[in-house]
């Protein structure tokens, strides 16, 4: 089945979680219908949701039977372990006769190349497309189809297909992230449970309080996005050229989906066939009752403000679909002796297990590298004088400092020494921001020595302006076939997903071949939004007053009873929540080292100048005397609410692939690992429902 508007075709895309459902639905008024396999997607953790082979193989026939089409997700970001089955499982999606995957890793095409296969591929949510460089740097891959960024709006949607050909997937109803699709780490970084591994635990729908300016501010659910309700906008979507409009809930049941598919597709062909009679609310009101949070369009006609976050049924902490609880507030885990001695035991093994496996290779015998990512020239100048190997100089300034420009650059590249002047790209780039940057570096930026970039399109849109590319942290690099992938675009150097938990950056060093790069300092951003949470202060009283514990007062930070993240606002109107303890990895530096990290890497975007110059110095000690680094440890004191090791604090193998599938219960730490991992069992994971 297939509809049309003025010769483009319109598809109403349904999701199913199993095959009961999917039986169903693909007999309602939808034209396709998508679902996971046994492995490598983003609903990994519900017992029975997601499909077997056998599944997959009728349901192909049934659709097909039907004129319709059957998508499968292969969408998680992979472990080495799931790349080392991946290709199996491809071959077989390829022999089944699936209409298309739909992919986040960059693995995934590569083994299709690897293998010849030339099964279609559509670019996930989760690739959060948001540009047309990115668009055509993944149609050099194959990609025939993009489900765009939340954060797009319908007008750059439709100057993306214009300009590209690529086919637009819109979401066009059900449950959203408040945060840029694959920018969230804050599950991982809590829980060990990573978000773009389909196995998210929601700390989006907590509640929240607020503090800024020395007030506090009661701030319900300020990160809880309502559900997408496009219903009444289907012109604007067709207007838009998008292709295919995608329905979320894969989880849903199957009466509620089957009533949901059957009023958009309903909608969708009285428009088609009486465009200016269209009556545009004519089940607005029956869905308006059947809702489960209150809707909104999001960011389909622009920057939505408050008007996208949700308060009415928030708050039960529950998944609709199991009405278990997912997570309430945690605290980020403290760094313990066992944490260390576990994180050392793992990587030494690594090494001794890379270096027998390249026995017969010439050692390398490069000296570690220290880098440091800065916010602002003071801190910028530090670094210099500290001697760090790589100076960072932020795509994305937190305000109240000034983007680095010309002049900036031109100041430090006269002071720099022997030290690499590096400029950042913003982590999301519109056209304005290519705009901007092809014109600094077309003109040549003395001094300037690489670029670091964050997104596959300003790969492709820089490589050709004679700057070294050093791959950023927001590309998620987590297996060494996707780290293939971007050396072959050109990147130089990659930096590890700050996601990975100990089994798997182990694995990754255990396979990459060049050099890699980690955050061993600092408070990252485990949340990078559109939605700015500044507004909140500008809406609401006061309630209390109160100083902030660790940044200053004009910091806005979000607060439960377990502490208090901050989130700064950058020169682009962006929100970055950052952890609220450090991240140190000054105890286990010596055996990043053997395993495999080439270069060091401090956040310093958010200290003092004399702070970062402590810990420059500090961490430069220890690269250049691994074996004092224990000793320096015990001495560093923390700047903010202690010291964590991040998400390499976990070390549950975290499998996605069939063999290991696991149940619910079985996902969930026992209450033994619930007490060894300080997971209370409260916060111990039921399923996720993370959009994919
Ligand atoms: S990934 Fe999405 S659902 Fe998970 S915490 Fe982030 S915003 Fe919320």
């Amino acid at each position: 089945m297939s509809r049309y508007f003025q010769g483009r075709e319109v598809e109403l895309l349904a999701p199913a979680g199993t095959f009961e459902i999917f039986d169903t639905i693909i007999r309602a008024n939808c034209d396709a219908v998508y679902f996971g396999g046994p492995g490598l997607n983003m609903r990994m953790m519900r017992k029975g949701y997601n499909f077997t082979r056998e599944d997959i193989v009728e349901a192909v026939n049934i659709a097909h039977g039907l004129g319709k089409k059957a998508y499968v997700t292969v969408n998680n970001m992979l472990s080495e372990t799931d790349v080392s089955e991946a290709g199996e499982y491809l071959g077989f999606l390829d022999r089944s006769g699936v209409d298309a995957i739909i992919v986040q890793d960059l693995a995934v095409p590569s083994l299709l190349r690897e293998q010849g296969l030339a099964l279609p591929v559509h670019a996930s949510v989760m690739l959060n497309v948001h540009n047309v460089e990115m668009v055509r740097a993944l149609q050099e891959f194959g990609v025939t189809r993009v489900v765009t960024s939340r954060e797009m709006d319908l007008k750059t949607a439709r100057i993306i297909e214009e300009q590209t050909g690529i086919e637009i997937e819109y979401f066009v109803h059900g449950d959203m992230c408040s945060v840029h699709g694959a920018n969230c780490y804050i599950s991982s970084h809590l829980f060990g449970m990573s978000s773009n591994r389909g196995k998210c635990l929601k700390p989006c729908r907590w509640d929240y309080r607020m503090k800024k300016d020395g007030y506090v501010y009661s701030t319900p659910y300020p990160l809880a996005a309502k559900d997408m309700n496009m219903y009444e906008y289907l012109p604007e979507l067709i207007d838009a050229h998008v292709t295919s409009f995608k329905i979320e809930g894969r989880m849903r049941d199957k009466e509620f989906m089957a009533s949901l598919v059957n009023s958009y597709g309903e909608a969708i062909d009285r428009y088609l066939e009486d465009p200016v009679g269209f009556e545009r609310n004519v089940e607005s009101e029956k869905m308006h009752k059947e809702r489960k949070r209150d809707f909104s369009t999001a960011y389909a006609f622009g920057k939505p403000g408050l008007s996208n976050i949700n308060q009415r049924f928030e708050g039960t902490g529950k998944f609709y679909s199991t009405g278990k609880v997912f997570s309430t507030p945690t605290a980020e885990r403290e760094t313990s002796e066992s944490a260390i001695d576990t994180a050392r035991e793992w990587l030494t093994n690594t090494a001794v297990e890379k270096a027998a496996a390249l026995q017969n290779a010439a050692p390398t015998s490069a000296a570690p590298k220290l880098t440091v990512r800065v916010n602002n020239m003071a801190q910028a100048k530090v670094a210099l004088e500290a001697g760090v190997d790589e100076l960072f100089l932020s795509g994305d300034v937190l305000l109240p400092d000034r983007a680095f420009g010309r002049k900036e650059i031109a100041e430090l590249a006269a002071i720099k020494g022997n030290t690499r002047l590096v400029l950042a790209t913003p982590r999301m780039m519109n056209e304005i921001h290519f705009e901007q940057y092809d014109a600094l570096l077309s003109r040549g930026v003395p001094g300037l020595d690489a670029l670091l970039v964050t997104n596959i399109g300003a790969v492709r849109r820089f490589k050709g302006f004679g700057l070294p590319l050093i791959g950023d942290l927001s590309l998620n690099l987590y297996n060494h076939m996707a780290e293939n992938m971007y050396r072959e675009l050109g990147v130089e150097r990659l930096t590890a997903s700050i996601e990975a938990n100990l089994p798997d950056l182990a694995a990754l060093l255990g396979r990459t071949q060049g050099e890699m790069e980690l955050t061993v300092h600092g408070t990252p951003v485990v949340m990078y939004m559109e939605h700015d949470l500044y507004e909140n202060t500008e809406v609401y009283e006061p309630i209390a007053e109160e100083s902030n514990q660790y940044v200053r007062d004009d910091i806005l930070v979000l607060m439960t009873d377990k502490g208090e993240s901050p989130v700064y606002k950058d020169v682009h109107g962006r929100c970055h929540l950052t952890t609220s303890k450090e991240i140190c990895m000054l105890p286990v530096v010596a055996e990043l080292m053997q395993a495999g990290i080439s270069h060091f890497r401090i956040e310093g975007s958010t200290y003092a100048p004399e702070r970062l110059s402590e810990l420059l110095a500090v961490y430069r000690t220890a690269l250049d005397a691994p074996e004092r680094a224990v000793e320096l440890a015990s001495s560093l004191e923390p700047t903010f609410a202690g010291f964590t090791l991040g998400a390499l604090a976990f070390r549950r193998a975290d499998r996605s692939t069939p063999a290991n599938l696991p149940t619910a219960l079985d996902a969930a730490p026992s209450a033994e690992e619930a007490s060894e991992e300080k997971v209370a069992p409260a916060q111990q994971p039921v399923l996720q429902e993370t959009k994919g």
